[in-house]
């Protein structure tokens, strides 16, 4: 199979997948963007990808992420920073980045707000550590309210929403509960501060379903989409 075929083919799949879960939910496919995460894979797949009708890039890698930017080329593209986030990197994130994923801090939100270039706002997501798990990154559930009322007084960046990265679990029920507290907590913290939040980045290969069931908005998906990572 050629590459172009092969991501004809893996779009066509995940596309497919999309559209089950939101029917299951009672949804409309076209309120999930898919957002490939293409971390580790060479431009020239992902350009592929983008021939074949991909419009949404995650990276996780400023300098990956600005080398693919500079090889991948398509009408309407949309480059997502998806990776951690270390304060010394935030200019470049701003001015490379339509959509930040991974705002886990206040210090980060106010750097991107400063830098993001004039006349537009960035559009970030506060991370959340859903499940407790520290090493994963991620703001603590019981800080999310105090941080969103805080962010929303800046003027550069649109707080758009959260995204969480839960651990997997064995069962398709229990996989939905984070994705459910997410939304629930989203939705408080919209009622609390006025802010209206219209975005949730949850969902990844394993639990896309899940996560669309409980009002995702945006998936990532890598392995299922590109391929095993190098
Ligand atoms: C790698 C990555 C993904 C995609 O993970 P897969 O399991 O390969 O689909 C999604 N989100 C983030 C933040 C990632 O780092």
């Amino acid at each position: 199979m050629s590459d172009n075929e092969y991501a004809i083919q893996r779009l066509h799949a995940i596309r497919s997948r999309i559209a089950q879960a939101a029917k299951k939910a009672g949804r409309e496919p076209a309120e999930i963007t898919l957002v490939g995460a293409a971390k580790q894979q060479p431009a020239a797949l992902a350009q592929k990808f983008v021939d074949a009708g991909l419009q949404d890039i995650g990276e996780n890698y400023l300098q990956e992420g600005i080398s693919k930017q500079q090889q991948v080329a398509g009408q309407a593209l949309t480059w997502h920073y998806i990776g951690s986030i270390q304060s010394n990197k935030t200019a470049s994130i701003a001015e490379y980045f339509t959509w930040v994923h991974s705002v886990d801090r206040l210090k980060i939100a106010k750097r991107l707000a400063a830098q993001s270039p004039t006349g537009s706002q960035l559009n970030i997501l506060l991370q959340i550590d859903i499940d407790n798990e520290p090493s994963k990154g991620g703001a603590a559930v019981r800080e999310v309210p105090t941080l969103c009322a805080a962010i929303a007084q800046l003027s550069g960046v649109r707080l758009r929403g959260f995204m969480v990265l839960p651990k997997l679990r064995r069962d398709h029920h229990a996989q939905r509960e984070p994705f459910a507290q997410t939304r629930e907590l989203m939705n408080s913290c919209n009622q609390q501060t006025g802010l209206e939040m219209d975005t949730l980045s949850m969902g990844m290969s394993g639990d896309l379903e899940a996560a669309i069931l409980e009002g995702s908005t945006m998936v990532r998906i890598g392995t299922d989409l590109f391929g095993v990572r190098a």
